[in-house]
């Protein structure tokens, strides 16, 4: 009987690793791939050896290979459609359920985060008029246009909404809020009713793909200005961009059910930062660089995996934020992403240790 088995353990977070090609930089460089990619049997193997510098500082990897398994593994030819048909896709359909669920991007600046979230912007607007997709559309297009799927495929009554957050240096803005002098930052705040909620901010109705979209452009619009305010904000900022969506089914009883999802598709900050242990390195410590929000996630879903009594969701501005939707039987998934170029050692297999702990 099932009476006493152990739980499944973590079933509702869930890692994937994604390898992006090497680019045109690290091939004019010479370098070469240290990481192999196996989709089927969901793992990566990072490959140091004949690598002169750098991996004395990396324990177990010195002597040559490590191997890493995942939930997920994407080499560098897997396409969006594959990232989202396998990860994403599932916990949109959790969504539509009821429940709240988060993706994360994880990982060092240039290795594929926005591109696996966002994809490129250019082509959507056409695309999506034409109710199809862009070959390079990213999660946050491709779950727009399941939501509205299946929402047309339904004669309840429904509504959608949609937030953009941004966290630079643990303080929060409204990329779709009126124009706010800077120093006038949103506040987090813990209601006994309302659960965790953002002061002000504006929660946009959406009626179909294009209007989600017309929003996504204002809050670009927004970024750019940022981009040029504050010191390196793109690596440094997490997006955090949530769809909100009511469904109001009647039962056979006559009866009104109210199902309420949301979705949160996290553009975090680069990772490069953030060491092997979780520790801040000391350069990075020295410069102020603590990204507080990054360490403090790594710790909760590692509390969540572990199913240990206390997860410091209070420790930063992100996991504050996103307490209701981690946890629990809440999906959560963390897309890791990587480079295969062999000068970026350290920081692959810091990302590749990360996301293993992850589990
Ligand atoms: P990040 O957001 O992690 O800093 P980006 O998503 O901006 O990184 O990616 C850096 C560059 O690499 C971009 O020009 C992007 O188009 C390209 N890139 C990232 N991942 C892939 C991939 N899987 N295949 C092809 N190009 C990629
Ligand atoms: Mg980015």
């Amino acid at each position: 009987g099932q009476r006493g088995a152990h739980p499944p353990r973590s079933v509702n977070v869930q890692v994937a690793v994604r390898c992006r090609p090497l680019n045109d930089r690290e091939k004019s460089q010479g370098e070469r791939s240290i990481l192999q990619c196996d989709p089927i049997r969901k793992e990566v193997i990072l490959s140091a050896s004949g690598l002169q510098r750098k991996t004395s500082a990396l324990p177990g990897i010195s002597s040559g290979k490590k191997t890493f398994t995942y939930d997920h593994v994407f080499g560098m030819d897997a396409t969006q459609a594959d990232v989202f048909e396998r990860v994403v896709e599932p916990i949109v359909d959790e969504v539509l359920e009821g429940y709240n669920c988060t993706v994360f991007a994880y990982g060092q600046t240039g290795t594929g985060k926005t591109h696996t979230m966002e994809g490129r912007r250019d082509a959507d607007m056409v695309a999506i008029a034409q109710r199809r997709l862009a070959e390079n559309a990213g999660i946050i297009p491709r779950s727009v246009k399941q939501i509205f799927d299946h929402l047309r495929s339904l004669t309840d009554e429904h509504s959608v909404r949609v937030s953009h957050l941004e966290l630079y240096n643990e303080q929060l803005s409204d990329l779709l809020g009126p124009d706010h002098d800077p120093g006038d930052l949103l506040r987090v705040y813990e209601d006994p009713q309302k659960g965790t909620f953002v002061q002000g901010l504006e929660d946009v109705v959406v009626r179909s793909e294009d209007e989600i979209f017309a929003v996504l452009d204002r809050s670009a619009a927004k970024r750019k200005t940022a981009e040029t305010l504050m010191n390196k904000y793109s690596s440094r900022s997490h997006s955090i961009f949530s769809i909100t969506i009511h469904i109001k089914q009647s039962t056979p009883e006559g009866a009104d059910l109210l199902k309420v999802g949301k979705l949160n598709l996290v553009d975090l900050a680069g990772s490069e930062n953030v060491g092997r242990s979780g520790a801040v390195r000391g350069r990075a410590r020295e410069a102020g660089n603590i990204n507080q929000s990054l360490l403090t996630l790594g710790r909760v879903i590692t509390a969540l995996v572990d199913r240990h009594p206390h997860v410091p969701y209070r420790d930063s501005k992100l996991t504050r934020l996103l307490q209701e939707s981690l946890g629990g039987r809440n999906k959560t998934c963390v897309i890791a992403t990587v480079t295969p170029g062999s000068s970026s050692v350290e920081e692959t297999a810091s990302t590749l240790d990360y996301a293993y702990r992850a589990k």
